[in-house]
């Protein structure tokens, strides 16, 4: 069992069995068909305009390929889901961009309680494991227990944590981190950040701020500015990500807490609206829970 098949029970409980009950009582392809499907998708929160598109391509799909038995209706629609995600991205390549010289710096942004802290211990492990040299930037100084928080994953894993006192300038934390990364040769630099949503325009300005300090002292940094969404929060989540993508520079989505929703159907939402790679999916809250997102892994998980 993948951490997918793990990971994914509970959207599985819902889109997926709602798929597969629905292909369970199938009895033929006719226009009643394709309208409890496109009701079947929109419960599972793909989204109305998607669910609308996805059984408009269905209907075309199954024609084409003369589906007419349960069995092959099945594949048509699980293969179509794949393809349709594919489709969705202008930046198709998943993984993150390093840089072929000099440290890698990636910038989470996100609101409070997403999991950026916890995806960024997860990154780190997983990339110090891989032998990179790896340092933290705790560059929330506005919320009390944040350094803090950054520093246990940090210790956990061996990975240096720059710091500020609590209500300091976080541009300044990020300023010593950045000239740390570069002065002691490492590999990657993750960048915490804050994600209070009281003032929008402050926290735009600053991350703002904190992008330019990056690309001022390391040419070509951030490599990716990654948008941390929590699965869980449903039409919330989109939410936040056309607020983030409207001021900055996002170049990709790390969607949290999957095994915590039954609302799997986010993933193709989020990649319809947005137009944006999910490029890490997290999955619990343990260290190993973070999983490059693949989109044949997830459709195939959820039909399991
Ligand atoms: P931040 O405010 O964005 O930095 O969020 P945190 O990293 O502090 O995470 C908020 C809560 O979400 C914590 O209790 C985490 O353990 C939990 N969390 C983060 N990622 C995941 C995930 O993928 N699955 C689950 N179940 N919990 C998660």
């Amino acid at each position: 069992e993948n951490s997918y098949e793990k990971g994914l029970e509970k959207t599985r409980s819902t889109f997926g069995s709602r798929l597969n009950e629905f292909l369970a009582n199938f009895r033929s392809v006719d226009e009643d068909f394709f309208e409890e499907l496109e009701e079947t998708l929109i419960k599972s929160d793909v989204g109305f305009e998607m669910a609308v598109s996805i059984s408009d391509q269905l209907r075309d799909e199954v024609k084409l390929k003369n589906a007419k038995n349960k069995q092959a209706v099945s594949n048509v629609i699980i293969e179509k889901l794949v393809q349709i995600y594919d489709q969705q991205g202008e930046h198709e390549d998943n993984s993150i961009h390093f840089a072929s010289q000099g440290p890698t710096v990636i910038l989470f942004v996100g609101v409070n309680g997403v999991g950026k802290t916890t995806t960024i211990g997860k990154m780190a492990a997983k990339y110090k494991q891989q032998g990179k040299r790896v340092l933290l930037a705790a560059a929330d100084t506005f919320r009390a227990g944040a350094t803090k928080q950054l520093q246990v994953w940090g210790e956990r894993s061996g990975v240096e944590v720059i710091t500020g006192p609590d209500g300091s300038d976080p541009a300044s934390v990020v300023f010593d981190a950045v000239n740390k990364a570069k002065q002691d040769n490492y590999d990657v630099l993750f960048v915490d950040t804050a994600g209070r949503l009281q003032n929008k325009v402050n926290l735009m300005n600053e991350l703002e701020k904190m992008k330019r300090i990056i690309e001022r002292e390391i040419i070509g940094a951030p490599q990716e500015v990654l948008l941390v969404l929590d699965s869980t929060t449903g039409q919330n989540a989109l939410t936040q990500a056309k607020m983030f993508k409207d001021s900055t520079d996002v170049t990709g989505i790390v969607l949290t807490k999957l095994d915590g929703t039954a609302r799997g159907g986010i993933v193709l939402a989020i990649r319809n609206e947005l137009h944006l790679p999910v490029k890490f999916v997290g999955l619990g809250e343990k260290v190993t829970d973070l999983q490059e997102f693949n989109a044949s892994e997830y459709v195939y998980g959820l039909f399991k």
